[in-house]
């Protein structure tokens, strides 16, 4: 992982559609084998989140106006951080584990599992990846403020402002508040969007942080 993530200017996370391409075109490669490679399964993972904290350290750096450098220790505590008691990495296993039986059994029944675990572990990235990206940005904002005590850093909810947002993070648009402080929505609370103790509030999400100093 190179320090001078804040270099690309244009990093960015994987559409869903993205992420899709990817897993599917690794199962289908797989289904002649009748066999799920794990390993390979993990890599894709572990990539796109390192891929998308990065993006959230960026998007910090651009919007606090500093180069803020990727430190390993916190990107792993991150990538392989726990939803609801579970690592990203689990949820995989449990998801190839369920759909191996069905394509090993190869027939049309392959492919079914084949498009479900492809479902899932596309929903599984899409999701993590925005938890990923937003410690990003609150572990980028952390730092920032760490260096520059003089200032109060706050940070803003942002939704994508379209039909498929969830009531419970439309009421959070716009609200902002102190770095350290959570956002309280339908009786949980969270530092940063993904990160609610009820894995709904967390699947699917598409919200995003904004940073500033004042
Ligand atoms: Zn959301």
């Amino acid at each position: 992982m190179p320090n001078a993530v804040l270099n690309f200017d244009e990093l960015n996370i994987l559409t869903r559609e993205q992420i899709r391409d990817k897993v599917e075109a690794e199962i289908y490669s797989e289904l002649p084998e009748k066999k799920v490679d794990r390993k390979r399964c993990e890599d894709i993972i572990f990539d796109l989140l390192t891929m998308a904290y990065a993006y959230g350290l960026n998007k910090a750096g651009l919007e606090l106006d500093q180069s803020l450098p990727v430190n390993d220790g916190l990107m792993r505590e991150s990538v392989y951080g726990e939803t609801a008691g579970e690592t990203a990495f689990e949820r995989m296993t449990a998801h190839i584990d369920a759909a191996s039986p069905g394509i090993e059994s190869g027939g049309p029944t392959a492919v079914d599992s084949a498009t479900k675990l492809i479902d899932q572990l596309t929903v599984l990235i899409d999701t993590e990846q925005h938890r990923v990206a937003n410690e990003g940005i609150l572990d980028g904002a952390n730092d920032y403020q760490r260096q520059h005590p003089e200032r109060i850093v706050m940070k803003t909810w942002q939704t994508m402002l379209d039909d498929r947002v969830r009531e419970p993070h439309e009421w959070l648009e716009g609200a902002t508040v102190p770095l350290d402080a959570y956002f309280y929505t339908d009786g949980d609370r969270a530092l940063a969007p993904g990160g609610f103790q009820s894995a709904a509030l967390n699947v699917n999400c598409r919200c995003e942080l904004d940073v500033t100093a004042i």
